[in-house]
């Protein structure tokens, strides 16, 4: 599959199963990076795609129509940005990195179905995309990965496809088990929205610069409205957060800090769902934490702290 209608001026980059091309990524993002002088940041996870196969890699599962809006995190020189304007309606792609502006508007040459947003994508109203994304593909820097994942479930239910690029660490909080050492906050949450497809390991010969840690392509796909959590996401929020907040304690005293509860009321919530008194919340599983919200608020006891936001970044 080509795309030889994309404005797009290197062969490299319009190719969307991954063939070898004349002049392919490597040859395209190392170019864009001398010709501007850009040295890649590593405070903002600047490690960029060089290899051809890797564009059918994410594109294949992807399974994106001409009908689909993406969304991308960090088009940093533009080459998978590129290849997902050649099979999309329309491309929403975030950089923070207003330095990289002009290398992608060199490897972009204005493509109108490309819409560039130079903002922090956690800081983004994300509700007024528009078009409104149906899929997310991104090489995702690791720093928003986990932040990202999860606010995008919450606010933007029109997506119904992830295909990204993670370190491996965060791939396999993403599938933790209940119990594991690396079941955490971005486990409940991701589990609760989505049902991940697949978990691929990446070569680390596929960026430039190579990463120090492995990373993994990861494919999640949004449940259908009906089997996600009952509750408001506010109070289950609080309760994920409460719960895992103190790693070290038991959930009822973990509860009792969190949601300003006594721990009368802490230990008769958690003892209402048939729990030990002495459990911990890596115990749970992710329905558990909807039953413990609903119940929590049920009868007002519990209180939302003010001002709560995602507080992930502590449990990687
Ligand atoms: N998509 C490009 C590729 O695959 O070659 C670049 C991927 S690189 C791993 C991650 C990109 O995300 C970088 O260009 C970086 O500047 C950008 N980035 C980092 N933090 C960001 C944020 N909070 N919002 C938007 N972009 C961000």
């Amino acid at each position: 599959m080509t795309h030889a209608g994309s404005p797009h001026g290197t062969e490299g980059l319009n190719r969307a199963d991954g063939s070898p091309s004349a002049s392919g990524l490597r040859q395209v993002s190392l170019a864009r990076l001398r010709e501007f002088g850009i040295t890649p940041k590593r405070d903002l996870g600047q490690n960029f795609l060089i290899d051809d196969n890797i564009l059918g890699v994410i594109l294949g599962p992807l399974e994106c129509g001409p009908e689909d809006i993406v969304l991308e995190v960090g088009a940093g020189l533009g080459v998978l940005t590129g290849a997902l304007a050649g099979v999309a309606g329309h491309v929403h792609a975030f950089e923070v990195d207003k330095s990289l502006a002009a290398p992608l508007a060199a490897t972009l040459r204005g493509d109108p179905k490309v819409g560039l947003h130079f903002q922090d994508v956690l800081k983004a109203p994300l509700e007024q995309l528009d078009p409104v994304p149906t899929l997310c593909a991104s090489n995702l820097p690791y720093s928003v990965a986990g932040p990202f994942i999860i606010e995008s479930l919450l606010r933007l239910p029109s997506v119904r496809r992830y295909c990204v690029m993670v370190q491996r660490e965060v791939a396999e909080r993403l599938a933790a088990a209940p119990g594991s050492k690396t079941y955490g906050v971005l486990s409940v949450w991701v589990q609760l929205y989505a049902r991940i497809v697949r978990v691929r390991p990446l070569s680390r010969s596929i960026f430039y610069p190579q990463p120090h840690v492995d990373s993994s392509l990861v494919v999640l796909e949004r449940l259908p409205a009906e089997r996600l959590p009952s509750c408001h996401p506010a109070q289950l929020r609080a309760v994920i957060q409460g719960a895992f907040g103190q790693r070290r304690k038991t959930l009822v005293n973990a509860l009792s800090a969190g949601l300003e509860l006594t721990r009368e009321q802490a230990l008769a919530l958690v003892t209402s769902l048939g729990l030990p008194a002495n459990v911990r919340a890596e115990r749970l599983a992710p329905g558990q934490f909807v039953a413990l919200a609903e119940r929590a608020f049920a009868g007002g006891a519990a209180a939302i702290p003010a001002n709560l936001k995602l507080r992930v970044d502590r449990l990687f």
